[in-house]
């Protein structure tokens, strides 16, 4: 679907509504009250009632778009032009493309659907071979958050993230020559670059069977023993290019899209605007399809997760 396709599809908030329900029946809709997933669909009330407790549901209560006094299909706007811009869209020009007058309310919206792309991608684990290495983002500091870092007069700083890659090495019978091929991608803001915050990382969001390559930073000493196998390389300037070539490829386009965006990043959210960049990246042969991806998305039940 493109931007054409999207507004005649979807001309009213009755056709958005229409649409919503399909995606969310699809995925359970789940009583709040007593749990229970059989409901009636009341036409009349764009509601469901709980078959067993008659409790209702709204068409966006249960999702990210709870308490949103945005309209659904001010939703499905702003998810088209979320998925139709390959880059990514600020807030200020989404709320430029709504006419709207609060930009707080538009960039808050923004931030929900980041969530829910986030939310969607922490179902799955990378898998196979995995390069795995840190980065640094620029990023702003609110007053109150300067004080408790006691960090400098300056508000711009870095935060650190771990990044990870699905990395499939491949060799050409012909050649004999070995080229790697990308998967799956994750990026996780961390605290520290400590090797108990990695750890937990990589216990959470990798599959135990993996194997994993790294440098020979002290951060990755423990590493073996949630993963298949663990091989180091000393960093240098061919590393980035052979054995991590993927993550460093995602750090620079990351840091190039964030900076071709957004004016500033603030550290509390910077793994909202990650999750975005990894979601895209992770679906970035799905082309037209990304629209209807991500409404399914953010049709997921909070209650169930
Ligand atoms: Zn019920």
């Amino acid at each position: 679907m493109n931007i054409l396709d999207f507004s005649t599809l979807y001309t009213d908030n009755e056709s958005c509504i229409t649409h919503f329900r399909k995606e969310r029946e699809k995925e359970g809709i789940v009583c709040k009250r007593c749990s229970c997933k059989d409901h009636y669909w009341l036409s009349s009330k764009n509601q469901w009632q709980c078959k067993s407790c008659r409790f209702r549901t709204t068409i966006k209560s249960g999702t990210i778009m709870e308490d949103s006094k945005f309209s659904l299909l001010d939703w499905y706007k702003a998810i088209c032009l979320i998925t139709f811009s390959k880059k990514g869209i600020s807030a200020k020009e989404l709320q430029r493309q709504f006419d709207r007058k609060w930009y707080k309310s538009t960039w808050l919206l923004f931030h929900k659907i980041r969530k829910a792309m986030g939310n969607r991608d922490s179902i799955y684990q990378l898998k196979g071979s995995i390069e795995l290495d840190d980065a640094y983002i620029t990023v702003e500091t609110t007053e109150k958050e300067k004080k408790k870092q006691k960090a400098g007069r300056g508000t711009v700083t870095h935060s650190s993230i771990t990044v990870m890659a699905e990395s499939t090495k491949l060799e050409n019978i012909e050649t004999g020559k070995r080229s790697s091929h990308c998967g799956y991608y994750k990026m996780k803001v961390t605290e520290s670059q400590k090797s108990t915050e990695v750890n937990e990382i990589v216990e959470k969001l990798v599959d135990s069977q993996t194997i994993v390559f790294t440098d020979k930073s002290t951060s990755y000493v423990d590493i073996e023993k949630y993963v298949e196998a663990h091989y180091t390389e000393l960093s240098s300037n061919e590393t980035t290019k052979t054995t991590l070539k993927w993550v460093h490829v995602a750090i620079s386009n990351a840091k190039r899209t964030f900076n071709g965006i957004y004016h500033k990043i603030n550290a509390k959210y910077l793994q909202n605007y990650l999750d975005e960049f990894c979601y895209k990246l992770n679906r970035r042969y799905f082309g037209k399809r990304l629209f209807d991806r991500l409404v399914v998305a953010v049709a997921q039940n909070l209650v169930a997760n």
